[in-house]
């Protein structure tokens, strides 16, 4: 079974380095083929659905989930229909059928997309691609890791956290590689904090509501495999501002003239602010995840509502 993702390229962040006095790494997911890392574990559950008789999938989301799942469908042949709240711009309706994927705008929130979408599951040979909580999509997220294991000396890995999907899978592949004793620093914007959340409270909890507008990381509540980690991991659960994010990435646009969205801001901003959670390590990866709900109007546009200079 040939993967459907490709081998991203690891950089030194040479600036950041210099300044922090550390060696800091960038993993470049951005540069899937989805534009984020969800190509990994969405396009491995796919393919193993397609294995097994898989005649249609079916996607709940307009963001880079089912822009992932577009590309692993058409990718393997089979009929993928994604399913976007209305509020999903015509723009990103437009970017999912250029792929070849059928796009449904049905719901005005993300939670009746999702019922749609599952109904729509129930004719057979359908298969519901879910964003994060599914244990192929944390196997085929551990795939970041396989590729840097043995090869690159880290001695911490920095990735944000929306449902946890990328999380379960990063631990995963440390733990799959030998590298159980690296730790994380898992980062979310303060209005999308579920995990942190949960660590704070001992126990899975859901937010009442996303006030940040890091929207991908927006997941009310984690997976459960993401908080399971926690209790078993050295997992350092931080939050940083939307003023925070979108500096980062602004910052990052000049340092690595490379457009992220500030879901993967926000951990590019523990170590642009130089975070004391930071101090202890001198070898921390940093996961670029990407991400395609950018372009330099949205940044542009952010960086006033935050009045960055
Ligand atoms: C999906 C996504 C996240 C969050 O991943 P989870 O698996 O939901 O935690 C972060 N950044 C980007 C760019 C994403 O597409």
């Amino acid at each position: 079974m040939t993967q459907l993702h490709i081998t991203t390229p690891v950089l030194a962040h040479r600036p950041l380095s210099a300044r922090l006095h550390k060696s800091v790494w960038l993993k470049m997911d951005n540069l899937q083929p989805s534009g984020s890392f969800k190509l990994r574990g969405i396009g491995l559950m796919c393919q193993r659905a397609a294995a097994q008789g898989a005649q249609h999938f079916v996607c709940p989301s307009g963001g880079n989930a089912g822009f992932a799942a577009a590309v692993a469908g058409v990718a393997l042949g089979l009929p993928t229909t994604i399913f976007v709240p209305e509020t999903t711009a015509e723009s990103v309706r437009a970017e999912i059928r250029a792929i070849g994927a059928t796009v449904i705008v049905t719901g005005k929130v993300w939670d009746e997309t999702n019922q749609a979408a599952l109904q729509s599951c129930e004719q057979p040979g359908a298969v519901y691609i879910p964003p994060f909580d599914h244990p192929d999509i944390w196997n085929g997220n551990a795939t970041l890791i396989d590729e840097v294991a043995g090869k690159l000396d880290f001695d911490v890995v920095l990735c944000s956290v929306g449902g946890g999907g990328l999380l379960s899978g990063i631990v995963q592949g440390l733990h799959r590689n030998g590298l159980a004793h690296i730790p994380v620093i898992a980062v979310e914007t303060e209005g999308a904090a579920s995990l942190h959340a949960s660590v704070q409270a001992g126990e899975l909890v859901t937010l009442p509501a996303i006030t940040s507008i890091a929207t991908t990381l927006g997941a009310r509540r984690v997976a459960q495999q993401a908080f399971d980690w926690t209790q078993k991991h050295a997992i350092h659960s931080v939050t940083v501002s939307d003023a925070q994010a979108v500096a980062a990435c602004l910052a990052f646009a000049d340092d690595m003239r490379t457009l992220v969205e500030p879901a993967c801001g926000a951990t590019l901003a523990v170590a642009y602010q130089n975070l004391p959670v930071l101090k202890e390590f001198k070898r921390p990866l940093i996961v670029v995840c990407g991400g395609i709900a950018v372009d330099m109007v949205k940044l542009e546009a952010w960086k006033t509502q935050f009045n960055l200079p």
